[in-house]
């Protein structure tokens, strides 16, 4: 490895330590439910999970799963 690279790797792993510099816009996950997979997306502050639970309270264990991964990344949703 040349060294611009190696000083790009090591500036990669600092940034990798400072989450706060990463805001999520938007993603797509899928996650493996305890019962079935679920699509999660996410976009601009706002979540979507194709779960019975999230259609009527609008918030879910899955979404609420990745909140807490994400922490420091993506804008906090309100308690409702
Ligand atoms: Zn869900």
């Amino acid at each position: 490895m040349d060294y611009g690279m190696i000083g790009k790797l090591e500036k990669a792993r600092r940034y990798s330590t400072e989450r706060e510099r990463f805001k999520f816009n938007s993603l797509t996950v899928t996650m493996d439910g305890d019962n079935n997979p679920h699509i999660i997306r996410y976009d601009n502050g706002n979540w979507n999970c194709d779960c019975d639970f999230f259609l009527t309270r609008g918030r879910c264990s899955h979404t609420m799963a990745l909140e807490m991964i994400l922490e420091g990344m993506i804008e906090v949703q309100q308690e409702a």
